[in-house]
């Protein structure tokens, strides 16, 4: 675990003890300070007895505390512990601050941070892939993988690659990334935000901790990355920025996990930051190949009587489907057959209108199924199923040799599912028993809930 002398005696609270409060409390433990901490669940504080003070700290006096931490799920806008942090004047903080606080007192290291609305975990993966196929002790957190506190600190020379949601960026007021990463920022969160200006401003506070050496990398061409960048030229100035919006990139038909315009984009700012990290292009360009992808993230499930089934559950807004929809185009015809639908974070179709004719077929789930079959009706042939299990069996109907079934649903799952990840398992099995000539599986059997399951932390 990440421990620092920069904690010792200080005295902190923690709210939350599933896995990133626990490591923070372990972390801080270790480090010699005095930890106040508390989750609604019995078992969640049972590691702590006897070592921490178990009390809520919405009832306590806060005075002398340096900060509380919360998890990235807390939602600042309505919790109360933001008010109550506030009339003690101490921080509201995540483990990412806790990190970033550590610094110091960790072996010579740099620490790139990814943030954006979409492509932020295939980046920080292939960032972290890179750098450990280049030979360099390199890990990854933040929003991917393990707390971060609760990992090994790396050796001299080492690589911190830390995927940031904005939430993540919020608890943080100390971040100073040597290389930091804005990939795009589209309308998402919004009810964790004060409007889109908000969320853009919140990504923005990330280049605004940047180290004084530091480099930004802007890759989105959309409104609000672009004026980040316009700001970043001016305060940091153009040593301290690469705007690689307009950049293509060549041999992407090698890099058999980064297909799709996303990807591309994935693709070109991860190996420029492998670069700036002093990485060889050849290294560089075996790492593309040899990355295997992300689970979800257009992920090849298989190909079946000349069909291509894509699992692609963590599409869960338009503009992060559309990149899905954009990598089929026809060949000669159409051939997407388009799974769409679930709980929607906003109306209307968004980005995927723009590759509507590379859709054969679209069958959608969900509670805004029957609002995604109104919206498309007219423009592509659209069965209403309701059931991932139904729109799945009808595909396979339908599908011919070349074409594609593709899940990616422009929405969140928590109408039918726990998560995205259910979801996109759900998808592999139906399409192994509909491919190996079984039976479709009960619907509702193993995945599938009908209330609404808490969110994610992704943003
Ligand atoms: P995040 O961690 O930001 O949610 P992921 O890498 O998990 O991003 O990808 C989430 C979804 O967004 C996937 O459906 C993927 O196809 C799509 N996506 C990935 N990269 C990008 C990108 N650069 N721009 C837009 N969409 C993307």
């Amino acid at each position: 675990m990440i421990t620092s002398p920069a904690f010792s005696g200080k005295r902190f609270a923690i709210l939350g003890l599933a896995r990133s409060g626990l490591a923070a409390a372990e972390a801080l433990l270790a480090s010699g300070a005095e930890v106040t901490a508390w989750d609604r669940q019995d078992v969640a504080r049972e590691p702590l007895e006897g070592r921490a003070r178990l009390v809520d700290p919405l009832e306590i006096d806060l005075t002398g505390y340096d900060g509380v931490v919360v998890s990235p799920g807390v939602p600042l806008n309505t919790h109360p512990i933001s008010d109550h942090a506030a009339k003690f004047d101490v921080p509201v903080i995540g483990d990412i601050e806790l990190f970033a606080m550590a610094r110091a007192d960790l072996p010579a290291h740099k620490v790139v941070g990814i943030t954006g609305t979409n492509g932020k975990s295939t980046t920080t993966a292939l960032l972290h892939h890179i750098c450990d196929q280049a030979g360099l002790p390199t890990l990854m957190g933040g929003n991917i993988g393990i707390p971060i506190m609760a990992q090994e600190p790396l050796a001299e020379g080492g690589v911190y690659v830390l995927e940031l949601s904005s939430y993540q960026i919020d608890l943080s007021q100390s971040l100073a990334c040597d290389i930091a990463i804005l990939l795009n920022i589209t309308p998402d969160h919004l009810d964790r935000y004060d409007g889109f200006e908000a969320y853009a401003a919140s990504k923005a506070r990330l280049f605004e901790m940047m180290q004084p050496d530091g480099l930004a990398l802007i890759s989105g061409i959309d409104d609000a990355s672009r004026s980040i960048l316009s700001s970043l030229l001016e305060s940091a100035g153009p040593e301290h920025v690469m705007d690689l919006g307009g950049i293509t990139a060549i041999g992407q038909e090698n890099w058999p996990a980064l297909q799709g315009p996303h990807n591309r984009q994935n693709a070109i700012v991860a190996a420029t930051a492998g670069a700036q990290l002093g990485i060889e292009d050849d290294v560089l360009e075996a790492a593309l190949k040899s990355f295997s992808g992300l689970p979800h993230r257009m992920e090849f499930v298989c190909e079946s009587a000349g069909v291509l089934f894509i699992n692609d559950s963590k599409a869960t807004n338009p503009a992060s489907a559309a990149p899905a929809l954009s990598a089929y185009p026809p060949n000669p015809v159409k051939r997407v057959h388009w799974i769409v639908g679930g709980l929607a974070k906003e109306d209307g179709i968004g980005e995927c209108a723009e590759h509507l004719g590379n859709v054969k077929a679209a069958y959608t789930i969900g509670e805004s199924g029957p609002r995604f079959a109104e919206l498309l009706e007219g423009d592509v042939p659209v069965e209403r199923c309701e059931l991932l299990c139904e729109a799945v069996n009808r595909a396979v109907a339908n599908a011919e040799a070349g074409d594609v079934v593709l899940l990616s649903p422009a929405c969140a799952s928590f109408d039918q599912f726990r998560d995205y990840e259910r979801r996109g398992e759900h998808f592999r099995q139906i399409v192994g028993a509909l491919t190996g000539n079984d039976a479709c599986p009960d619907e509702t059997s193993s995945h599938e809930t009908n209330g609404k399951i808490e969110g994610s932390s992704a943003a």
